[in-house]
């Protein structure tokens, strides 16, 4: 069965509930999408569409400058990774295996990605090594809460570090 639900032309490069379902993520995450079979790393996972818009909106994705595709079935629900296990190539509007991906491991992307500024910006807990800890957009600076926040970031990890080695 289609995830998308409405008509499209080639159905067979589409998502399906066969191979993917929507789900809660966790208390702050909200919804998320995840795998319902492994998926090879390289490998094309499936074709996007949705509606073309001249604005970002929470869940568009960045297809030029001027263009974002708003998909509230799909790709929208991808959560986000500083070490993301998925990529979208928003030219062909496909997703793509950048890790071998087990059944019912969740999908992430790395919002920076495709996005020169965000819809907002916002602090991460990815728990990857190589974590942002505050996520922008491409061209957009830190803004002020973002400011805060990492400097308080770096306050508890050192008071943690001190009380480690201390
Ligand atoms: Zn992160």
């Amino acid at each position: 069965m289609q995830i998308y639900p409405h008509t499209i032309d080639e159905p067979d490069e589409y998502p399906t509930r066969k191979d993917f379902f929507v789900s809660e993520a966790g208390e702050e995450k909200g919804f998320g999408l995840f795998t319902r079979r492994p998926f090879e790393k390289g490998e094309q996972m499936a074709r996007f569409t949705g509606e073309v818009l001249d604005e970002v909106k929470l869940h568009t994705l960045q297809i030029n400058p001027t263009k974002h595709l708003h998909d509230p079935y799909f790709v929208g629900y991808l959560l986000h990774s500083c070490a993301p296990n998925v990529l979208l190539d928003m030219e062909t509007l496909t997703m793509w295996a950048i890790k071998d991906i087990a059944s019912g491991e969740a999908l992430t992307m790395d919002y920076t990605s495709t996005e020169d500024i965000l819809y907002r910006q916002f602090p991460c807990a990815c728990q990857a090594e190589e974590c942002r800890q505050w996520i922008t957009g491409q061209v957009e600076a830190i803004n002020e809460e973002g400011h805060i926040y990492l400097k308080k970031f770096k306050a508890t990890t050192q008071n943690m570090q001190a009380s480690i080695h201390g």
